[in-house]
């Protein structure tokens, strides 16, 4: 704002018009610019030209009444409204009264008029016309800000609540940029500070970004104002600083830069509260001074945007419990199906062997006696084997299984899987076990492990009917060990070959040979719990082999 004023004297009197500019123009508190109208169509055409802050004018102009000249000015639609002091003669007050109902801001009678007076008078007019000004753009830049909030609000996902808050806002702001980062999203940001972990990354912007960044800036502030509790904030002498913050920093080519900063905290009202990230606004320069109705917009919009992404946050872990549930459903509903299914081939089996023993018992010589009481047994345990993967399933499907890892030694340990797979072997199948490198060192989960590779060589077996030899790998490095176990048999179909470790899924050339379709979910849910991958390489009618690969030691 000018610190000289422009005053427009509308009055057709040449004496008094030099009256009024000395009375101003000696005023000691403030400079004027005085412009001169003699009618009132020169003042009108003035005012459109020219810059006013107000309007000094007489009740009778030659062309136009007072009231008429309010009437026009009114007309004109001027950005913003002037405010006029109305000239009146002595007793003339009927007219002042119509005067200020049509808008003017004052009137003073123009004989035995007092300089002082003049001159407070005016200053008055100018000072309330200005701070009414003030006023409504404050009033537009809430409304505005409400506007931009309920569209921060109204926005579905994450990336265009921050996309919506950093656009509107920089318009709203009209300064260079707007720009929001996210704490902690970005672990290999090399930016970040190895004491309190401190990672911030850039989510969007708007706005030029000819300005370089000042992530060390920021991450200093945090650690200042919200060590050592960072990222938990606890107790309400913490949260009080999280207000917004003006910054004002030299860049490298010396100039220095103004930022306004908040931290954008969710759950803010509970004792919880979580630094989500930082807002900040940036001018390039410090010619900028950040009013306080500009800081507490920016407070406001740092809450609705925490409040935005805090629904986001839960509508999306809701989206989550709900298809996890859908699931979880249609794993059980599979469950109850393949179970059924599963069930009556060994249990009629059973019903057989224990009807025939029991009707026909005393007639069967000891050596069919013993083949029906073979069945039941083998049968009854490929039932309880079906419950026990069911219930390892369970877990992983619940998310209930643990990892217990302890120092371990492998080769007694595959040894003694080797050597019980051996003995449930046919004369057809051969089983050979190989190691080679370093398998010192290992940390496993015992239980884990008896899955994968209990479940690998029952499969190798299982699926090599014709017999052939099933040859188990082990090799191991500095950092991993690798076991493959390799076999001869009905191989995988190409076109199979991805889904095999989804639940319940089997390939289409097992033909009689039982199974659920467990076995290898186990087995990918083991070896990733054990932070490893495993990959199969398989061609029909030639064989399969299975290869896993687990870190020594998950770091
Ligand atoms: P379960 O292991 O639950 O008793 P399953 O053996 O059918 O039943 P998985 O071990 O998960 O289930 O194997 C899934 C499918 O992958 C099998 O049905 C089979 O089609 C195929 N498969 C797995 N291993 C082999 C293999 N070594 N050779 C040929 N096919 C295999
Ligand atoms: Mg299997």
């Amino acid at each position: 704002m000018s610190n000289v004023w422009t005053l427009l004297i509308a009055d057709d009197c040449a004496e008094d018009r030099e009256v009024y500019r000395e009375y101003l123009l000696s005023d000691p508190h403030q400079s004027y610019q005085i412009l001169e109208a003699a009618s009132a169509e020169l003042g009108l055409a003035l005012c459109q030209k020219k810059h006013c802050d107000a309007i000094l004018l007489d009740f009778r102009l030659p062309d136009m009444s007072g009231l008429e000249f309010l009437d026009e000015l009114k007309q004109q639609k001027l950005p913003v409204p002037l405010p006029v002091i109305m000239l009146t003669g002595q007793g003339d007050e009927r007219i002042a009264v119509q005067a200020m109902k049509r808008g003017a801001q004052d009137y003073l009678v123009k004989q035995h008029l007092q300089p002082d007076v003049l001159q407070l008078t005016v200053r008055n007019a100018i000072q309330q016309s200005h701070l009414q000004k003030q006023f409504s753009k404050i009033q537009e830049r809430q409304q505005l800000a409400a506007a931009v909030a309920l569209r921060i609000r109204q926005s579905q996902n994450l990336e265009k609540i921050v996309q919506t808050a950093v656009t509107e806002m920089q318009q709203l702001l009209e300064c260079d940029r707007v720009v929001v980062y996210q704490i902690g999203a970005n672990p290999d940001d090399n930016r970040s500070s190895e004491s309190a972990k401190l990672y911030l990354t850039k989510l969007c912007e708007a706005g030029s970004s000819s300005s370089a960044d000042a992530i060390e800036l920021f991450t200093s502030f945090l650690r200042d104002n919200y060590q050592p509790s960072f990222g938990e904030v606890e107790g309400a002498t913490t949260l009080a600083k999280a207000k917004a913050s003006i910054i004002v920093a030299r860049n490298r080519k010396k100039t220095q830069q103004a930022y306004l900063l908040v931290p954008v905290l969710l759950n803010n009202q509970e004792k919880s509260a979580r630094i989500w990230g930082l807002l900040v606004a940036h001018q390039g320069s410090n010619q900028r001074q950040w009013r306080t109705e500009e800081v507490e917009i920016f407070n406001q919009l740092a809450e609705h945007l925490a409040v935005a992404i805090q629904q986001s946050e839960q509508l999306s872990q809701a989206l989550m419990v709900s298809e996890t549930e859908k699931q979880l459903n249609a794993f059980k509903s599979q469950l109850v199906s393949t179970v059924s299914h599963e069930y009556r081939t060994p249990l009629a089996s059973i019903l057989m062997a224990a009807t025939t023993l029991k009707q026909h018992g005393d007639k069967l010589d000891e050596t069919k006696h013993q083949q029906f009481l073979q069945i039941i047994e083998d049968k009854a345990r490929q039932m309880a084997q079906l419950i026990d993967d069911l219930l390892v399933i369970e877990k992983f499907e619940l998310g209930k299984a643990k990892f217990r890892p302890l120092p371990f030694e492998l080769l007694q340990f595959f040894s003694d899987i080797i050597e019980q797979q051996r003995q449930t072997l046919s004369d057809r199948h051969e089983l050979t076990f190989k190691i080679t490198g370093n398998t010192k060192g290992f940390w496993g989960d015992g239980q884990l492990l008896r899955q994968i590779l209990v479940n690998l060589l029952s499969n190798a077996i299982k699926y090599s009917p014709n017999g052939g030899n099933i040859e188990v790998h082990l090799m191991g490095n500095d950092s991993h060990i690798i076991f493959n176990v390799i076999d001869q048999g009905i191989g995988i179909p190409i076109e199979d070959k991805d889904r095999l470790f989804q639940l319940f899924s089997r390939a289409s050339n097992v033909g009689s040979i039982s199974g659920m379709g467990l076995g290898l979910a186990i087995v990918k849910a083991c070896v990733q719990m054990h932070g490893g991958k495993m990959t199969v390489e398989s061609q029909e009618e030639q064989g399969t082999k299975v290869t896993v690969c687990l870190p020594k030691r998950l770091s």
